[in-house]
């Protein structure tokens, strides 16, 4: 990927070194969606790739206000946390995905005359509190919805290229992926899909779990079809990464590696060949509209 060139997101933060240590910020209250009046709602928090649902309680939190920002061309990151150093190569690559993200959905929801309100991103070690509750390293990156927040472990990148999923592109995806929660979230979809997995027996809600995922993975495509048309970060060679990583973390891939049996009706994720297929319709698209995976197919 071509990514040194771009903008730094400003919407970081870094709680490495600070074993579960939250921040206390909170987002404004007023406006948007409503999230249920004072009574703690049940979220879903959306773990990413080693098929872990985990659901956490939160409290009922006003609507998403985005955190206004002036951003100019060389700005230094600084989040709630330290600054993120210049030197410090792995911080700055999720910086600058985030902030490619940012460009791509700003101008996809003001071309469809909607407002994105931008997510934060923390990186963190061990383990981190955020309004899902505590979250291990073990459940790999995820997105809270009821704080609009990415969490993310970067050894969780060490993992990802122990499974053969190596390169900066499959790492773009990871982080794409969990901004695609965060734009479910934006439109409705995380809620709805929640309503509806408390009403279904267990296979459906995981099916239901899988439409969910796959269209994370295609926005994620989405996401790169943009960013390469808009600032030309595709390299060769990245868009087989990415098909890769997709392979790897299929739920039947991580089944059959983790030794157990391959059961549909336990995917949360979607197989190797579906997360390949979406990821693509988003990558050739660029059209948010073609990641229907909640439809017929
Ligand atoms: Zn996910």
């Amino acid at each position: 990927m071509r990514w040194r060139q771009g903008r730094r997101s400003t919407n970081i933060e870094d709680l490495r070194g600070k074993k579960g240590r939250r921040r206390t910020v909170r987002r404004g209250a007023g406006g948007g969606a409503k999230l249920g009046g004072g009574v703690g709602i049940i979220v879903l928090l959306i773990g990413l790739f080693l098929g872990v649902d985990l659901s956490g309680l939160v409290g009922g939190g006003g609507g998403q206000v985005g955190i206004p920002q002036m951003q100019y061309p060389g700005d230094s990151v600084s989040g709630q946390g330290p600054a993120i150093r210049n030197d410090d190569e792995a911080a700055n690559f999720i910086a600058t995905v985030l902030a490619d993200t940012e460009d791509v959905w700003n101008k996809l929801f003001r071309h469809a005359g909607k407002q994105y309100q931008e997510p934060r991103l923390t990186l963190f070690s061990d383990g981190v509190s955020s309004a899902c509750g505590f979250t291990s390293s073990a459940a790999g990156p995820f997105y809270c919805p009821g704080d609009d927040n990415v969490y993310i472990d970067l050894s969780f990148f060490r993992q990802l290229q122990g499974m053969g999923a190596a390169g900066d592109f499959a790492q773009a995806y990871v982080i794409a992926h969990e901004i695609g929660h965060h734009v479910q979230n934006q439109l409705g979809v995380s809620m709805a899909v929640q309503r509806q997995r408390r009403q279904l027996p267990k296979a459906q809600g995981n099916a239901l779990s899988v439409a969910t995922e796959l269209q994370a993975d295609c926005y994620a495509g989405v996401w790169a079809h943009h960013a390469h048309k808009d600032r030309q970060v595709l390299e060769p060679g990245d868009l087989e990464e990415g098909m890769n990583a997709a392979a790897k973390i299929g739920d039947d891939a991580l089944m059959a590696n983790a030794g157990r049996r391959v059961h549909p009706d336990n995917f949360t994720h979607g197989t190797s060949q579906q997360r390949q297929q979406w990821l693509l319709r988003g990558l050739e698209t660029g059209d948010a509209n073609a990641c229907n995976t909640f439809g017929n197919n």
